[in-house]
């Protein structure tokens, strides 16, 4: 990173005191092998049930990570942004061993049994932490069910090594696109960076319709998840950050941001002329995406 650009990003951050030596910045990852660029994934992960389920949506993540095995891109390494990791500032978990952590409430047993053993990878969060004065170091993180739930699919056997990196939800939409171009240097180390969260998340009118035994997407969930599908086509990224632009659907549709951020990861790291391909597309529950998209 370049002195003004880093000295820039330091103004940005004024909560936080910076532990890294300048000198520390342009040393990154360059000890570690270079490999071909890895993708990138945005997975809609919708209901923590899923980690058991078989489904058309379980089914496609599975041939997801069947296709990186085939295609020789089992990762050496994968960072997970999940919306289940809010914080004040940007932290990666250097934890050796992530617990897995069953962060959610009323399920049966066997969810709570359920265990993803896959190392840390401390090595590769530090050098995540080098790659923007932005990101801090932490061990007090697990595996949340935005990483695991997926990855039981993806990456069944758990011997690739896994962390994640917190979503600052003190921060605009604007920090999370920025933020993700910082990590781009990572793709090429074998690291698969997985954004995990939903497009369309609105849990209270899902649950309004479950309970009438309605399955049905809203209209709006349609609506906001086809704008949104329109404006990654045309690439227009910057429309994203500004969703309140879709109108009714768009706050109906994000009620929050958690689950809308991770998206804003998996793009920002698109390169101009990357390709983005649509692997998984359902409303489930009236009113969460399960939309998966694969770049690169
Ligand atoms: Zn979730």
């Amino acid at each position: 990173m370049h002195r003004k650009k880093f000295l820039q990003s330091l103004a940005l951050l004024p909560l936080f005191a910076c532990k890294m030596k300048l000198q520390d910045f342009p040393k990154m990852t360059e000890t570690l092998p270079h490999t071909e660029k890895m993708p990138v994934l945005f997975v809609g992960h919708g209901s923590p049930m899923n980690a058991l389920e078989d489904n058309a949506f379980t089914r496609s993540l599975k041939k997801l990570g069947e296709q990186f095995k085939q295609e020789g891109k089992k990762p050496a390494a994968i960072l997970v942004v999940s919306a289940h990791w809010l914080t004040r500032g940007s932290h990666v978990n250097i934890a050796p061993k992530p617990e897995t952590i069953h962060d959610f409430g009323g399920f049966p047993q066997a969810l709570f049994d359920a265990q993803y053993p896959a190392p840390g990878s401390p090595e590769l969060a530090k050098e995540t932490a080098k790659l923007s004065a932005l990101i801090h170091e932490t061990d007090t993180w697990g595996l949340d069910h935005g990483a695991w739930t997926i990855l039981m699919h993806l990456f069944p056997e758990a011997d690739v090594p896994v962390f994640q990196l917190s979503i600052d939800y003190y921060q605009p939409l604007q920090y999370h696109l920025d933020l993700a171009k910082q990590l781009s240097a990572l793709r090429e180390k074998g690291v698969l960076i997985i954004g995990s969260g939903n497009i369309v998340h609105n849990l209270r009118m899902s649950m309004a319709r479950l309970r009438e035994g309605d399955t049905r997407p809203y209209d709006w969930a349609i609506e906001f998840d086809q704008w949104v599908t329109e404006k990654i086509v045309e690439r227009d990224f910057q429309r994203l950050v500004a969703y309140e632009q879709a109108g009714e659907a768009g706050k109906l549709s994000v009620p929050t941001t958690d689950h809308y951020i991770p998206m804003l990861y998996s793009l920002g790291l698109a390169g101009e002329k990357e390709e983005i391909q649509q692997a998984y597309e359902e409303v489930t529950f009236g009113g969460i995406s399960m939309r998966t998209f694969q770049v690169g």
